[in-house]
């Protein structure tokens, strides 16, 4: 099989998606697709090419079962503009090849993340690692975005006063904020990617890498749509239900209560959706 090109991938090469106040994901460049995948599971079944239905059905098979190593095959390489505080939850994701523009060598540019008013929130007072929903005054909304902008300025201006000064770059950039712009190239695998998408959409990351997340899944769709259905399907919009949590499920399913209390019945509920529960 020649070098697998997805119509819909080419269209968007090179294309900015532009993601927060000042950041984009493009990509760069990708190796293989959907073909590839189904390629390189049927190496191992020593089977030959398929019809497309039956190609669909496999993707999704290998997806369900955890065999993972066919979407390994397939390879994304993105350009990510990105704020530093971002960056720093993102590089996380050891599986991947990064090259990030160095502060040592080059100015950085002053391109500083403001959150949007809608976004500034008081400190959620049941996730230790979220923001409240709950609505926050705009005038303390207000308050909060220009203080730090203030502390954005100053500290750019102080920046350049020391690169005015000759001090090196390496040291004049070292007071330099979180909110600060970087970019890399960010080489990864769609078994990677999948996880990855699937962290960092979740409720509980932060608003701010989540928006990333969603672009990088409109990117990745149009790379291997078969692929990223089975992965909407199977993983991304999918749940794990413990032992107990499995019994409560028979409970309902029996007509019976769940048989869950307190803080566990709470989170079974949650995985369940909206709907009443006995
Ligand atoms: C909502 C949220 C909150 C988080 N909060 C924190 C936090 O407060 N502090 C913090 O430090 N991190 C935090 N993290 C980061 C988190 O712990 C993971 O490091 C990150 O999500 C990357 O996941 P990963 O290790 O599966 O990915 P990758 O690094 O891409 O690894 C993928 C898989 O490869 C394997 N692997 C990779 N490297 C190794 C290795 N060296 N040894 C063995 N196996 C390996 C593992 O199976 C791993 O699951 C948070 C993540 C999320 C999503």
């Amino acid at each position: 099989m020649p070098h697998c090109v997805s119509p819909e991938a080419e269209k968007i090469l090179d294309k900015k998606f532009k993601v927060l106040d000042k950041g984009f994901v493009r990509l760069v460049d990708y190796l293989g697709g959907d073909g590839r995948i189904v390629q390189a599971a049927r190496v191992s079944y020593g089977k030959g090419t398929k019809t497309l239905r039956e190609d669909k059905g496999l993707i999704g098979y290998l997806l369900r079962n955890d065999h993972t190593s066919p979407f390994e095959q397939v390879v994304f390489t993105f350009h990510i503009k990105l704020p530093i505080f971002v960056a720093r939850q993102w590089i996380r994701h050891r599986t991947a090849r990064v090259n990030e523009i160095s502060g040592r060598y080059s100015v950085m540019n002053e391109e500083l993340y403001v959150p949007a008013l809608k976004h500034i929130a008081l400190q959620s007072e049941n996730n230790k690692q979220g923001r409240s929903l709950k609505k926050t005054s705009v005038k303390l909304q207000k308050e909060v975005q220009a203080l730090l902008e203030k502390g954005q300025k100053d500290a750019y201006r102080n920046y350049g006063i020391l690169l005015k000064s000759n001090i090196a770059r390496e040291l004049a950039r070292i007071n330099l904020p979180l909110s600060l712009y970087t970019e890399w190239y960010w080489q990864i695998d769609l078994h990677n990617l999948f996880r990855f998408i699937k962290l960092r959409l979740d409720p509980h990351a932060q608003l701010e890498i989540r928006e990333y997340a969603e672009v990088v899944h409109t990117i990745g769709e149009k790379v291997c749509p078969t692929a990223f259905e089975a992965f909407d399907e199977h993983v991304l919009n999918a749940t794990i239900f413990s032992k107990s949590e499995m019994s409560a499920l028979r409970n309902l399913l029996g007509g019976k209560e769940a048989g869950l209390e307190g803080k566990p019945f709470e989170r079974f509920a949650k995985k369940l959706g909206p709907q009443k529960l006995p």
